[in-house]
């Protein structure tokens, strides 16, 4: 069937969807390492490409590539590539795109390790990289130089909520032939789809909103067009970043349910934001559904709907931030974000700890910041767990 006019979420249930011999209403999974040719000419024309057989599950699967299909099917891209993690994404794309010599400006407040991973590990093999706040682009114009190749983005930022104008970026990018990458996790395609306003990479971590439910790790690449998929799926089969055939069935079975689990966590999160804001103790919020978002408009433009990620600054620092972490019962104190559950971060007493408070308040990381991944609970529990443990404080 031709899923292509259907709508988004008629697409969520049968994008990718194939005919096995039984007619099985959902997608099997095919837990296997390695597929039977028929005969030596055949396991010829397999690896020639000439037939469309699988030869071995790092290659290609029937399950695996049921899930890449729905996912470009709900970015309206060519074709998507699963990858182990969301990671495993982001060094595909890097090791697709980049060469010794090339640079690549990039978002200052992106997900920690893609940052870490540039600096790190892709310098050594003298690749450059310089990281603005993309959410003003006269900042990206002055970044680009004569050998930078890619142009990375996350919108909205994390933890900062900032948000990169999608059209506008992709202008400059395009005046100077820069690749465009767009991390997608925060919103998913259900709220935000960044190839519409012709970047030429999405990639997720699946670990996030498109599986839910907090019990794999995954990522997908999708690119706009056949070239760009056929550069990057030999580097993601090289690498050994492959999905598993187990965790592939998970994510299809996780997304679909997406639009009724995100429509329900950003209601929920529209109600929290709201009471955190009106909150005696909390300096401010940073949700783009509130009109105080100093990028609400463009928000509104580029975005389906304000997403279920907030941030907000406790009165009292570091202390506040701590005791609050301590005191709640409902909400589950973990790093990640996008579940059915509701998570609470407090980046300056955990994941940033170590860092120095200067550089972590140059990328944003405040010491009242928590991050907020608002769930799917009725939101009156979730305030009230809030309520109580402010009382604390
Ligand atoms: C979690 C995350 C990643 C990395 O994904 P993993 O699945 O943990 O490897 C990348 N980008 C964003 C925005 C994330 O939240």
């Amino acid at each position: 069937m031709d899923t292509k006019d259907l709508g988004f979420d008629s697409k969520l249930i049968h994008a990718g969807m194939f005919d096995d011999q039984f007619g099985s209403a959902t997608v099997p999974i095919y837990q296997t390492s390695t597929f039977k040719f028929k005969n030596a000419d055949h396991g010829a024309a397999c690896f020639a490409g000439e037939s469309d057989g699988y030869i071995y599950t790092r290659l290609n699967n029937p399950t695996i590539d049921s899930l890449e299909k729905l996912v470009a099917a709900l970015e309206n891209g060519y074709r998507g590539i699963a990858t182990s993690s969301g990671m495993g994404a982001v060094n595909t794309i890097y090791s697709a795109f980049l060469k010794q010599g090339d640079h690549m400006v990039s978002t200052a407040a992106v997900y920690g390790p893609s940052r870490v991973v540039m600096e790190k590990h892709y310098s050594k093999f003298g690749i450059e990289s310089t990281y603005v706040n993309t959410s003003d682009p006269e900042n990206i114009r002055k970044a680009i130089r004569k050998n930078t190749r890619m142009l990375y983005i996350e919108t909205p930022a994390n933890p900062t909520m900032d948000i990169t104008d999608l059209e506008e970026v992709v202008k400059i990018a395009r005046e100077h032939k820069l690749i465009t990458v767009a991390d997608n996790t925060f919103c998913s395609p259900y709220l935000q789809k960044p190839i519409d306003y012709g970047f030429d990479i999405v990639f997720h971590s699946i670990t996030k909103f498109l599986n839910g439910h907090a019990d794999i790790v995954g990522g997908v690449i999708v690119s706009r067009d056949k070239p760009l998929d056929e550069l990057m799926r030999p580097v993601m089969i090289n690498l050994g970043c492959n999905m598993d055939p187990h965790q592939a069935y998970m994510v299809i079975r996780g997304l679909k349910t997406l639009s009724v689990r995100i429509d329900r966590s950003q209601e929920n999160a529209m109600h929290i934001a709201q009471f955190l804001e009106g909150h005696p103790k909390v300096k401010w919020v940073k949700y783009p559904g509130l009109v105080s978002h100093p990028q609400y408009v463009l928000a509104r433009k580029q975005m389906d709907g304000p997403g279920a990620m907030i941030s907000f600054e406790m009165k009292d620092g570091l202390c506040a931030g701590k005791t609050l972490m301590d005191r709640v019962k409902l909400c589950i104190l973990a790093v990640s974000l996008g579940g059915v559950e509701t998570l609470i971060q407090h980046p300056a007493s955990m994941t940033h700890s170590k860092m120095d408070k200067e550089s972590r308040e140059r990328s944003g990381i405040t010491d009242g910041l928590v991050r907020f991944s608002v769930g799917i609970e009725n939101v009156e529990d979730i305030i009230s767990d809030l309520d109580q443990a402010m009382k604390c404080i």
